[in-house]
């Protein structure tokens, strides 16, 4: 994907296109941001755009997408596996981390010009596991940055990186992609149905990544007989929540999905609880959702909205039991009108 062409990320385009145009581009980059947003078609975008040779109307800011440089860059950023151009040099981990050696034969040739293009363009990806080592080399090299070398460093989780190296680098900040967005570029880009992508996208949080993993989860499609069963349970049932946790508990590997469906359904009754008018995550099922929002109040609600949170907190922080965490969410979000007291506190006691 060419730089001018990703979508949902005009600021952070405008500001690189614009220095690449002005000659003002940064030696290093940090392109930070959550997963599967595009931080990484970005990068291989801006690598073609400082070295397209290409005819184009606007030089500078907008690559051709057809010249040597742009084709193999683009196979590059196609396939992981692609080497398809000398300048354009990609640090990925070998096993959990990305090691000193592999820094090192990156560095090794970042004194001498370019082999073709008019930059050598090297993508860390992702930064964040950068060994100590590593970091160390690399920071070197930030600090006196050879003149036709770019680097660009992606990353989802900014704080695992080195202060040093944050501080020598530009930072471009990639925001989640607004719903209507990500719907466009699935239906766009992947081929999907509108009506899968409508229904997908708000609970891929933003991210196409996600979207995609989402795609052909089984959690998602088992969406409706999982709100079914969640709606139909009358408050308090204890026996049929433990039940539907375990059903879900089944699902391995899904329960960020569960809990993503889960929080959008109280969403959506606190929306209707408070009848603002405005499309529901779960629109399909409405009549549903209000009757089961007319049992409890506006508090009541955000009560479950609080329990959901800390149970999120719980499992990424904590490593809580997956199966006893989902078990007490599902009594909380259950339990009869006023006892939201006592269960809001449920998940929080122990770390199983
Ligand atoms: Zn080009």
């Amino acid at each position: 994907m060419l730089l001018h062409e990703l979508v949902g990320h005009d600021r952070v385009v405008r500001a690189l296109t614009q220095a690449n145009a002005s000659g003002t581009a940064h030696h290093a980059y940090l392109f930070q941001g959550p997963e599967g947003v595009g931080k990484r078609q970005a990068a291989f975008g801006f690598a073609a755009l400082v070295n397209c040779v290409g005819d184009v109307a606007e030089p500078g800011r907008v690559a051709c997408g057809k010249c040597r440089h742009c084709r193999r860059i683009l196979t590059m950023a196609a396939d992981p596996e692609a080497t398809a151009h000398p300048d354009v040099l990609t640090l990925v981990p070998d096993g959990r981390q990305i090691k000193i050696a592999q820094v090192r034969d990156v560095l090794r040739m970042v004194p001498f010009p370019p082999i073709e293009a008019r930059f050598r363009v090297v993508i860390v990806d992702p930064a964040d596991v950068l060994g100590e080592e590593a970091a160390n080399a690399l920071l070197k090299t930030l600090e006196e940055p050879p003149s036709r070398t770019r680097f660009v460093l992606l990353t989802s989780r900014p704080a695992a990186l080195l202060t040093t190296i944050k501080s020598r680098c530009q930072r471009m900040v990639f925001g989640r992609l607004p719903d209507e967005a990500l719907i466009d570029l699935l239906v766009a880009r992947h081929g999907w149905d509108r009506a899968q992508a409508e229904r997908l996208a708000p609970v891929a949080d933003g991210s196409v990544g996600a979207a995609l993993a989402l795609e052909g989860d089984p959690v998602m499609a088992a969406r409706d007989e999982i709100m079914a069963r969640f709606l139909g349970i009358a408050p308090g049932d204890t026996l049929e929540g433990l039940k539907l946790a375990a059903w879900i508990s089944e699902h391995a590997g899904t329960r960020d999905t569960i809990i993503n469906l889960l929080e959008r359904l109280l969403r959506d009754a606190l929306l209707v609880r408070l009848g603002v008018p405005q499309r529901l995550f779960h629109e399909d099922l409405r009549p549903q959702i209000t009757a089961w929002a007319g049992r409890y109040g506006a508090s009541a609600l955000l009560a479950r909205l609080e329990v959901l949170g800390e149970t999120r907190r719980g499992l990424a922080v904590y490593n809580t039991n997956p199966r006893l965490t989902l078990e007490r969410l599902l009594l909380a979000l259950l339990a009869p009108p006023g006892a939201e007291g006592i269960q809001a506190r449920v998940p929080t006691f122990g770390i199983l």
